[in-house]
């Protein structure tokens, strides 16, 4: 089988406890891929709230070069996914980073996120910055300096990342481009947890991204994820069965948010995608479409968007 994973925290772990991606402890490594055929993974460079301007732009800079290092060595084992052949089996990597406070408040900043290799940005986190406010903002949305980023951004080819922020700056960010933008992990808000509700997509939202032809990358975040009693497989499949009544077939994705949260009974990190998948397959859903939603809805959009 085939993975492609919208989001992981994996680089920022290794980072903080200075292990290596090819082997570690966490839920995301180079060894734990090798039961996929083929693997892309988004790695996201998180900035907490807490750091801002320099400190964000300083932080950045040197989880960035840990990722570099990586990479390197262990290119036999991954390649970045813009600069692959288009035979390369090996796993490809596309860089992230969760939260627009990189920049500093500088737009001019953009370009050397873009020149470290960043092609998906995190507009927010929860909280708010310069470009818009998060999902724990009760007030707020896309900034001017906001403005003029997404119109960078849209030059770049860096693609628009609208999960973690709130309802205004989701329909201004709308309003705002007309590229295509994902939301690389959050689910329909149908969950039991009331944060969870809020940092997932309502109906009006699901509809913008399709309408788009963005992508929705499932998160596997317990308190974003679990409904009601269900958990694991089971709540999955109420995410999907609510997904494809909206005939969203062509832009469900994989989210997992892996290294990055306490995730729902059963799934435990890339060892048990393999388990997940065929579940769903024994379970009646056609291979053809979980094929799409594991891999190639993703890969497809990549392609277009970035390379
Ligand atoms: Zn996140």
């Amino acid at each position: 089988m085939k993975l492609f994973d919208l989001h992981c925290d994996t680089i920022g772990e290794c980072y903080k406890n200075k292990v290596s991606l090819r082997r570690n402890g966490l839920n995301v490594s180079l060894e734990k891929s090798k039961v996929f055929s083929e693997y892309a993974q988004v790695f996201a460079i998180w900035i907490p709230n807490e750091l801002r301007k320099e400190k964000a732009i300083n932080y950045f800079n040197k989880v960035c070069d840990y990722f570099d290092d990586e990479i390197s060595k262990n290119k036999d084992l991954i390649v970045k996914f813009d600069s692959a052949k288009k035979d390369d089996k090996r796993n490809k990597a596309i860089l992230a980073v969760e939260g627009g406070a990189v920049l500093g408040g500088n737009i001019d900043e953009i370009y050397n996120v873009y020149d470290r290799g960043v092609r998906v940005m995190t507009l927010t986190w929860n909280a708010e910055n310069e470009i818009a406010s998060g999902a724990f903002c009760e007030n707020g949305g896309l900034t001017d300096f906001g403005k003029s980023v997404l119109r960078r951004m849209e030059k770049l080819k860096m693609v628009v990342d609208v999960s973690h922020l709130n309802r205004q700056s989701f329909f201004d960010v709308a309003e705002a481009t007309t590229n295509p933008f994902i939301a690389s992990h959050s689910n329909p808000d149908i969950v039991s947890n009331e944060f969870g509700r809020k940092r997932n997509l309502t109906d009006e939202q699901i509809e913008i991204i399709k309408e788009r032809n963005g992508l929705i990358g499932l998160n596997f975040c317990k308190d974003f994820f679990n409904v009601n009693d269900k958990s694991g497989l089971d709540a999955l499949k109420v995410h999907l069965d609510y997904l494809l009544n909206k005939n969203c077939e062509k832009i469900i994705a994989i989210g997992g948010d892996f290294d990055g949260c306490d995730l729902t009974e059963g799934i435990s990190g890339l060892e048990s995608m393999e388990f997940v998948y065929n579940s769903l397959i024994t379970d009646g859903f056609s291979k053809s479409l979980i094929d799409d939603i594991f891999y190639n809805n993703a890969n497809n959009f990549f392609q277009k968007m970035i390379t």
